[in-house]
């Protein structure tokens, strides 16, 4: 009898896991169906389809570091010519565009370039960060400290506040540090492709549609418009919001934390995971993406030195006539209760000043608040793994927040369905 297996949310952490599972299983042995609540599968990576667009805007950018290799794994294995390299990252030469002049400041990696040895010093920074007693606030300062003794300006601020501030999409001062300390250890100074950057050649819609085709070619069943609310763990049961049901020998949520506190809210389950449940807190990204009478020319991504947002990205899709500008604003918490019109207003100012208007003018613009866009840690605050063990047997947890050593990003969803379908395969295979 092969093993039934229902993984509940259709984001990058379910949609990984089931990959995972067919490599670690063969198809007969596992009988495997994704319960997604949306219309479609995504999850956060995802695109919308907007009326002031002819064609799918994405939810960002979505970046992909080099020190993030499941999910190179991931995409190289599934979409091997979808992502683009890291040398669609680097802004060699931007005064040599075609009629733009941008400001010298604009690349994380120009900026390194051009103060010989600082990319080194960083490192250099890094390492002493890693020497620092882990408990903040005070670590912190010291740093503040270090940095500004030994750093240029305008790169500690490039640095620590746009770059790692997005990356944990939140001030440099809200993050454990201990948690910082561990993964830049892991992920900039032992990893020397740690800050290449890589991005998707299509929209994220597409890319999403892609891996869902290749997931049901090996027989897995994807359903959407299906949201479980209820689980009955002495049944092995979960029901669907149409009152369906559906029996599990295992079960994995993939959900983030608000989701899965309402679907275990009725069950008593652990004190440490209620707790880190709760502390958990959703930190918000707020983006506007500009339409152009014709498509924009300019080098993508760029983090920003100063002004309102942090990242700009120029989205190119494949046909001409469908490129659009997106400024995107990490740890966005001052401008959520902003109009978009004056968010918009700002985000044209900070294009103007950087010299992006001079040739093409914006036609259409939308700005898309996600108030809950990724999931922190409280600063200071010795938070206990949370991993994929949830307590209740044959019952386990996927989704970005659950990794305890990676931001939540695409690195740790897809990190998390990786670690869950190893799980099972080394329990499955003992129970053989
Ligand atoms: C604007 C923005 C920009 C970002 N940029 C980057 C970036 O540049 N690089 C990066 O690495 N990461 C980035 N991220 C973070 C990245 O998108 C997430 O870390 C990742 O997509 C999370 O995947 P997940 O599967 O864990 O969660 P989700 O994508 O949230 O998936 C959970 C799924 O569960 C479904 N669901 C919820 N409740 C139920 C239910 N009861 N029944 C069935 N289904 C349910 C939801 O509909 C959802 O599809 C960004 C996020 C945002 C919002």
């Amino acid at each position: 009898m092969s093993v039934r297996v229902g993984i509940v949310g259709g984001g990058l952490a379910g949609l990984s896991t089931a990959f995972y599972l067919t490599k670690y299983f063969k198809s007969e042995e596992l009988e495997i169906t994704i319960f997604e609540a949306a219309p479609g599968f995504g999850g956060r990576f995802n695109s919308w389809q907007l009326p002031e667009f002819p064609y799918p805007v994405d939810n960002a950018q979505h970046l992909i570091t080099g020190s993030c290799h499941n999910s190179l794994d991931f995409f190289g294995e599934l979409l091997p010519h979808q992502l683009k390299g890291p040398e669609g990252f680097y802004l060699e030469d931007q005064t040599e565009l075609p009629a733009v002049t941008l400001p010298w400041s604009m690349g994380l990696f120009k900026l390194f370039k051009r103060w010989a040895g600082s990319y080194l010093k960083a490192l250099y920074g890094g390492w002493k960060i890693l020497c620092l007693p882990a408990d903040s606030p005070a670590a912190y300062d010291h740093l503040q400290q270090w940095l500004e003794l030994n750093q240029p300006a305008a790169l500690r601020e490039i640095f620590w506040s746009n770059f790692i501030g997005s990356v944990f999409n939140t001030s440099p001062r809200k993050i454990n540090f201990e948690f910082f300390q561990q993964w830049f250890g892991q992920a900039v100074l032992n990893d020397t492709d740690g800050l290449k950057l890589y991005f998707f050649r299509e929209s994220l819609k597409t890319v999403v549609g892609q891996l869902v085709e290749q997931l049901e070619a090996t027989g897995i069943k994807l359903l959407t418009g299906c949201r479980i609310s209820r689980i009955r763990p002495d049944q092995r049961m979960i029901e669907a919001a149409t009152g369906q049901h559906f029996n599990y020998h295992r079960l994995i949520l993939a959900l983030p934390p608000p989701s899965l506190q309402k679907l275990l809210s009725p069950l008593s389950y652990s004190k440490t995971l209620s707790e880190s449940l709760e502390s958990f807190s959703a930190s918000p990204i707020i983006s506007v993406h500009y339409r152009l009478d014709s498509d924009p020319r300019v080098v993508s991504p760029m983090l920003l030195e100063t002004g309102v947002f942090d990242w700009l990205f120029s989205h190119s899709p494949n046909r001409p006539g469908e490129g659009y500008l997106q400024l995107l604003k990490s740890n966005a918490d001052d401008l959520l209760t902003e109009p978009g019109e004056a968010i918009a207003r700002q985000g044209l100012q900070q294009l103007e000043s950087l010299g992006l208007l001079n040739f093409q003018k914006v036609t259409n613009y939308r700005v898309i608040k996600n108030p809950r866009a990724t999931y922190l840690r409280p600063p200071g605050q010795q938070c206990s793994p949370v991993g994929n063990d949830l307590g209740f047997k044959n019952i386990y947890l996927a989704g970005d927040w659950t990794v305890p050593d990676w931001p939540a990003t695409i690195e740790a969803a897809i990190s998390s369905g990786k670690s869950v379908a190893r799980r099972l395969a080394d329990q499955l295979d003992k129970l053989k």
